[in-house]
């Protein structure tokens, strides 16, 4: 079963290649791959690892670090392609997107230098915690400290709904350090390795059905060495944007694949399925909201190649505003085209057998992950309408 094809929108030629070399990769693995990994307890290693080999995944990071020296566009390019084959490789969002480009633009040579080359060839996975269950969205209430003891960081608070811990082997910590002059308490990074002393993980059981799991963290007087802070400890906020900016990209993106798959889906099965004289396609009641969702799709591809373009080209303001608008327009055109893909398959689309149901509980992550659509609304109607915060 096939994906609906997408006429790309003045992409450049390399770029195309590159979704069409993806495209290929991951369709040789699809849908079925990741349902029975995820069945199985497995994860998506042959497949993450097949990308890596083939410099998809560290396409973004700089050459001289193992990377393909491409941009943000190019792994948002990456991902859409994998999810649109049916492969939506989560993790993504967090080690290449999220981690790689924080290390890349905040870290020191020493650091790039020890993560970068197994982050872009896929042998190293770094997840990335800043979720706290009593902060929620309101990430400025995180509790996580990190304390200067001698030559060494000691970190101790609770991490929630931490993607990929199992698979990774350190985590890019958003903790808080207190400044020594004024006592407040700033954002600070640190690469925490998973096998760190103090450092345990519970999984949380989720109801959707993914080879990557959940997990809540316990940091209890975790010690790392000094050179485990990422970027300057007063260095403030802008650290953290550098990788909340892609997150939000490679979200749109990765939503976007999704929604490419279900529709792609759906479209084959309205093409087929004849239960009165024509193929259900010809109704306009499945044919309508079928063609409604593939416009909905085009308006959010424009948004994060947009949000993509603005961030490679440097631009981290701009490439904000539209980076969350990429993010919400992506979860909404999931969630509506799954919606319609169970829709278009009758009860099939309720069964296991045809593996979309599932899809619904994924492609409703899109409207709560990262950053939920409601807080995009609020960062929308503040930052672009000028209009009063009400929090
Ligand atoms: C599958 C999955 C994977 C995840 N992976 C990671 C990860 O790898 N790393 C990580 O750090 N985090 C991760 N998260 C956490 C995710 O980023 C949070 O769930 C998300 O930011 C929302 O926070 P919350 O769940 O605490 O919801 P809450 O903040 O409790 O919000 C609950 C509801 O209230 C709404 N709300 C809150 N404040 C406002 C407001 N001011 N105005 C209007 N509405 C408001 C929200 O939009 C939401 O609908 C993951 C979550 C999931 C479900």
């Amino acid at each position: 079963m096939s994906a609906i094809t997408m006429t790309p929108f003045s992409e450049p030629e390399e770029r195309v290649a590159l979704r069409e070399a993806v495209a290929r990769l991951a369709g040789k693995y699809g849908h079925d791959y990741i349902a029975r990994q995820a069945a199985s307890g497995e994860k998506t290693t042959e497949l993450w690892l097949e990308m890596g080999r083939h410099g998809f995944l560290g396409v973004n990071l700089p050459e001289e670090y193992g990377g393909g020296g491409g941009g943000m566009a190019d792994l948002a390019a990456v991902l859409e392609e994998a999810a649109a084959a049916g492969a939506p490789l989560l993790m993504m969002v967090v080690s290449p997107a999220i981690c790689g480009s924080i290390i890349a633009r905040c870290g020191t040579e020493d650091q790039k230098r020890r993560w970068l080359p197994s982050i872009a060839d896929g042998t190293l996975l770094m997840a990335f915690g800043i979720t706290e269950a009593d902060a929620g969205s309101n990430s400025h209430q995180i509790s996580t400290t990190a304390t200067r003891d001698g030559d060494e960081w000691v970190l101790n608070g609770q991490k929630t709904f931490i993607s990929g811990v199992d698979e990774a082997q350190a985590v890019l910590v958003v903790s808080r350090t207190q400044d020594a002059k004024t006592g407040k308490l700033k954002p600070a990074l640190f690469v925490v390795p998973t096998d760190a002393a103090g450092f345990s993980k519970q999984v949380i059981p989720m109801a959707w059905s993914a080879p990557e799991k959940q997990f809540t963290l316990f940091l209890d007087d975790v010690r790392v060495p000094a050179d485990a802070l990422v970027g300057d400890e007063d260095g403030g906020l802008w650290q953290l944007f550098a990788g909340l900016n892609p997150e939000r990209i490679m979200g749109g993106a990765l939503t976007c694949g999704q929604a490419r798959y279900a529709l792609g889906r759906a479209v084959e099965y309205a093409k087929t399925r004849t239960v009165w004289k024509e193929p259900i396609g010809a109704h306009q009641g499945i044919a309508h909201p079928l063609a409604k969702v593939k416009i909905e799709l085009e308006q959010a591809r424009l948004l994060w190649q947009k949000a993509a373009a603005l961030y490679d080209a440097g631009d981290d303001f701009a490439a904000g505003e539209f980076a969350n608008m990429a993010k919400y327009a992506g979860g909404e055109v999931a969630c509506n085209a799954t919606d319609v893909a169970v829709q278009t398959h009758g009860g099939n689309g309720l069964t296991v057998e045809y593996g979309l149901a599932n899809q619904l509980i994924a492609a409703r992550l899109g409207r709560i992950a990262p950053v939920s659509r409601e807080m995009i609304l609020n960062f929308v109607a503040m930052h672009s309408l000028g209009l009063p915060k009400s929090y």
